[in-house]
């Protein structure tokens, strides 16, 4: 019985390398939108003190100054690379679960009699690093919550192969002895402060106690951590994941703004957004809301919050359908006179695309509806947005202070990398 788990080592600074060679050693940050916080950091950066979500402006100085290279989030390569890597992941193994942008789990049970797993697992890390470049870490044990105790394992005692597997009961109990158990998967740092006050400090002490006990004490879900930890598996590889029941595009500005003008279009591009992500979920939805809200953070400031929901008869995938109801939910909730910091929109109560649902009476707005449209728009955006509506922003001006932003090397064909201009030049 085995499973991996396969996590990539910085995801994001290690990205921001890939076509970057001269970075190698270099240590690299990135923030988060409007280039608030530190969201991602190299090796090296974690070497020199700089803590994870620390504001930017406390650490920017003594970075720079000792030599450090700073990135706005640049989401739309690292969802490529992650589509990447966890292709090849789904190439090599039946069972891949992707957990989120740079982790995934991996049932192996299948594999395990035809293959030394450990020699596996190096296999794939290789290959990733080759074929995408990105490094990843690979902990291999009998269920979940143990994969996660063996990268842990792996880095205290420093894998040169960044490949670890424990399955033995000693292996496991070595490597549960040395995990705290704020560190174990699910615990946190709050239960872990009551699970201390109980006198659990380590993962094996939390393995041993009865799992009834757990149960009664605190949770049918630590309990099945505990189980876990003993290797009894109780979560298993989801392979379909689940599907969504709303989508949320939203962002904070960075500069504010103050009237409907510059906000109608920004909230058109949220639902130009949200409508593809929808269409992708293969999913329609009965309901649009659109919010905006004032900063909390400055007070001293008249506030304002506003919400407002639209509801479809029939079920909608169209964009124009919800950029109708967008609009319709945005000019009620604005209020002139306050600077705006952040704006949203939520699609919600969906089903799905393939089931017809009509309203019993005549409705005036019916949606639109018209699927082959929809299909052709997304096809002419998938890389490159080249077909806006009328009522988008169209990237003249945006609300985002983003000002460090690597190129869309993989997914923009007018910022592919350039290998080398030299050769460029002789052939043109
Ligand atoms: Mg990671």
């Amino acid at each position: 019985m085995a499973l991996a788990l396969v996590d990539c080592e910085s995801f994001y600074a290690s990205c921001e390398r890939i076509f970057r060679p001269d970075l190698k050693h270099v240590p690299i940050v990135v923030l988060s939108n409007n280039d608030g916080c530190v969201i991602a950091r190299s090796t090296e950066a974690k070497k020199m003190g700089i803590g994870m979500g620390v504001p930017w402006f406390k650490v920017k100085d003594s970075f720079l100054s000792q030599g450090g290279k700073v990135f706005s989030s640049n989401f739309t390569f690292y969802g490529d690379m992650s589509a990447r890597v966890m292709n090849i992941l789904e190439g090599f193994v039946p069972e891949v679960e992707v957990y989120s942008i740079d982790e995934a789990f991996l049932g192996l049970d299948s594999l395990e009699e035809h293959y030394n797993l450990y020699d596996f697992g190096c296999h794939i890390r290789s290959l990733i690093k080759q074929w995408t470049g990105v490094p990843v870490r690979i902990g291999i044990a009998p269920t979940k919550t143990l994969t996660k105790i063996a990268l842990n394992e792996a880095k205290r005692v420093n894998v040169p192969t960044k490949v670890h597997q424990i399955s033995t009961v000693k292996e496991i109990r070595e490597a549960l002895k040395n995990t705290p158990v704020r560190d174990v998967w699910g615990v946190g740092r709050r239960l872990g402060e009551h699970l201390n006050q109980a006198k659990i400090t380590n993962a094996l002490q939390l393995a041993d106690v009865d799992p009834r006990y757990i149960k009664r004490k605190f949770s049918v879900v630590l309990e099945r951590t505990v189980r876990e930890l003993r290797g009894q598996r109780c979560l298993g590889i989801e392979n379909n994941a689940a599907a969504k029941k709303q989508i949320v595009v939203s962002r904070s500005f960075g500069t504010r703004v103050t009237d409907l003008k510059t906000l109608r279009p920004i909230v058109s591009n949220f639902a130009v957004r949200a409508a593809e992500k929808l269409r992708n979920e293969k999913q329609k939805c009965s309901q649009v809301s659109v919010f905006i809200r004032t900063s909390p953070f400055s007070d001293h400031k008249p506030q304002h919050t506003g919400y407002k929901t639209i509801e479809f008869s029939t079920p909608t995938n169209d964009t124009r359908d919800i950029l109708i109801a967008a609009k319709k939910a945005l000019l009620p909730i604005f209020k002139p006179g306050y600077d705006y910091a952040k704006a949203g929109i939520l699609l919600s109560r969906f089903s799905n695309e393939e089931i017809k649902q009509y309203s019993l009476f005549k409705d005036p707005n019916e949606p639109k509806e018209n699927s082959k449209f929809m299909k052709h728009i997304d096809e002419l955006n998938a890389y490159e947005t080249q077909i806006y509506f009328a009522s988008q922003n169209t990237k003249k001006w945006s609300p985002m202070k983003q000002n460090m932003t690597s190129p869309k090397y993989t997914t923009s064909w007018y910022e592919l990398p350039i290998v080398n201009r030299l050769i460029v030049k002789k052939y043109k």
